[in-house]
């Protein structure tokens, strides 16, 4: 398995020869997306294609998709969750051009990125959930339904010890 996404790379270099970089990563190499997902054995497939605009910039553009298993905030239980991502990067190589490139790229980068992996790993970490959830409870594991029935069961308690029942109570003395 070739490695052009791990290396710090000349992007620059790729870009003006039209590098095209088909590529799984192992989101184990990726050490912020790593710790939040239940299986580093998952893996991102990346599609990318590196180009210059006519000023000359880096362009990274192409699509990474993965299923990653996260916890389920409602049950804790594991899920597959899964992440379909375009990626539309372009590198300024001045600063004067950076303006004229964040209305025309979703992200802009100053800077050459040290690597494509930060790049594939930025786009996966945007688009995971911020709280990670089943569809639907039904779809949830036990847990949740415990939680569900001692919920209702807190509710049920407080209409009966309702200090407002209290003073109805009264009231009606
Ligand atoms: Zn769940």
């Amino acid at each position: 398995m070739s490695r052009v996404l791990l290396q710090k790379t000349d992007l620059h270099g790729l870009a003006a020869r039209g590098a095209i970089v088909e590529e799984v990563l192992e989101a184990a190499y990726l050490s912020r997306l790593a710790p939040l997902v239940t299986d580093t054995a998952a893996t991102v497939a990346c599609n990318l294609a590196l180009s210059l605009d006519s000023r000359g910039n880096t362009l990274v553009g192409g699509t990474v998709t993965t299923t990653v298993g996260l916890t389920c905030q409602r049950c804790l239980e594991p899920m597959a969750y899964r992440v379909e991502a375009s990626l539309d990067v372009a590198i300024a190589t001045g600063d004067e051009s950076l303006a004229m490139l964040e209305a025309e790229h979703e992200t802009v980068l100053p800077a050459e990125a040290p690597r494509l992996a930060d790049l594939v790993e930025d786009e996966v970490l945007l688009a995971l959930p911020l709280v990670a959830m089943h569809a639907s409870v039904d779809d949830c594991g036990p847990l949740a339904q415990r939680l569900d029935d001692a919920a209702q069961d807190t509710s049920d308690e407080r209409t009966t010890n309702n200090p407002f029942a209290v003073l109805k109570s009264l009231r009606s003395d």
